[in-house]
């Protein structure tokens, strides 16, 4: 079959993390084409809340690192994605409200009182978090506009095949063609392929399943509420502002999307637990996503040992909008040769599972 593309670089998968590495490789001079299975931005990075949430006591500690440098980078990146695009894409919430643990608190009923005046809310305990939110909803055209101003190359409906080393370049099989660059960066989200990685190393996906509702007009509503299993992060501006994303299941279910009422229902009866005054709101939509795992819940960021051209961009399981700016700059050094932003080694493809969390 005939090779008849020759970018520099090749990114499989056009989620949130694949266009941002695209991104951030064509602002350093590089030439990109992007490879998507189906259309950009269809799968799980349009299915999150869109919570940074770095201070999350869920995540496992190695993440620090690489959550703090994506915070870091957050604003000039939806900075330079607007410039690029012309498209506002703004911070949704500043604040987490985070069931602590043990039950102690450091916000008092008072200051519960003046956030949600006149509303009360579960008798947990809170602690209050920095944190901000975006929507991602609101992040995916902006990002999809931003790649396409800039003349990056972008093939929908062509799955990669496989993948071959050469001298010198690197190849993905498609139905329709081979594709050739010296550098292949795999942002296939939930469906990485284990074969290239090592066996003890599966990105599996992990099914998330969500809703939204309507906040009723008199709940002012302008932070997120989060506990052990659930959230609930208000879209205070934007096209989706006044309503809520109440989520989310946590589920080793295949690749299947469907929603389940039982799981929904089960979602929204928690939410009004916890937030007594969105009871009877009506649920706008609910929908599912496949987050991209791996048994120590960290991505896999960096090259095959025995084929630096063949790298990897995957399995941010639950923080991948949050982690989209610091994967892209990650990617970006590694190919241009730089110096690591931050210590890699816990995210490598050839990590050992010694290394578990
Ligand atoms: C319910 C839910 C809630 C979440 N909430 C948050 C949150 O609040 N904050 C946060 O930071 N993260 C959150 N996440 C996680 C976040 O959505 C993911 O970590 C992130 O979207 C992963 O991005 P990605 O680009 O790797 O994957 P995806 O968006 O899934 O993109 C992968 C792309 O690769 C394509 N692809 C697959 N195979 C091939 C192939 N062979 N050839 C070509 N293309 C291929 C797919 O079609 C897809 O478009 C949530 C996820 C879910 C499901």
């Amino acid at each position: 079959m005939e090779l008849f593309e020759h970018p520099d670089v090749l990114v499989v998968g056009a989620g949130v993390i694949g266009l941002s590495v695209a991104l951030e490789l064509h602002r350093r001079g590089a030439s990109v084409t992007v490879l998507e299975r189906g259309v950009a931005l269809a799968e799980a990075s349009t299915a999150a809340a869109g919570m940074l949430a770095a201070t999350d006591p869920d995540n496992p500690p190695a993440l620090g690192p690489l959550s703090e440098l994506s915070l870091h980078l957050y604003p000039e990146y939806l900075a330079h994605i607007q410039a690029l695009s012309g498209h506002l894409v703004s911070f949704q919430t500043n604040l987490t409200l985070q069931q602590t643990y043990p039950a102690t608190s450091d916000i008092t009923p008072a200051q519960l009182d003046r956030l949600l005046p006149g509303h009360a809310l579960s008798q947990l305990h809170f602690t209050g978090l920095a944190e901000r939110s975006i929507d991602p909803r609101q992040l995916a055209p902006a990002l999809l506009a931003a790649v396409r101003a800039i003349g990056v190359h972008l093939i929908e409906n062509t799955p990669m095949l496989s993948i071959s080393a050469h001298e010198g370049s690197i190849s993905v099989r498609t139905l329709r063609r081979n594709l050739a660059a010296q550098f292949v960066v795999d942002c296939t989200g939930a469906w990485t392929r284990s074969d290239y990685l090592s066996a003890s190393l599966p990105v599996f996906p992990i099914k998330g399943q969500m809703l939204s509702v309507a906040i009723p007009p008199a709940l002012p509503l302008t932070f997120t509420l989060r506990t052990h299993g659930l959230y609930i992060v208000p879209r205070t501006s934007g096209p989706h502002a006044g309503r809520a994303i109440v989520g989310a299941t946590v589920e080793a279910a295949g690749y299947a999307k469907a929603t389940s009422n039982e799981a929904i229902r089960g979602l929204y009866d928690r939410a009004c637990q916890l937030l007594p005054p969105i009871s009877g709101a009506p649920i706008l939509e609910q929908w599912a996503g496949l987050r991209p795992a791996t048994h120590d819940r960290l991505p896999i960021l960096g090259a095959l040992p025995e084929n630096p051209r063949h790298l990897f961009a995957t399995a941010h399981f639950r923080n991948g909008i949050l982690l989209a700016p610091a994967t892209a700059q990650v990617l970006a050094a590694l190919i241009a040769g730089d110096p690591p932003l931050i210590d890699l080694s816990r995210f490598l493809p050839a990590r050992s599972p010694t290394s578990l969390a």
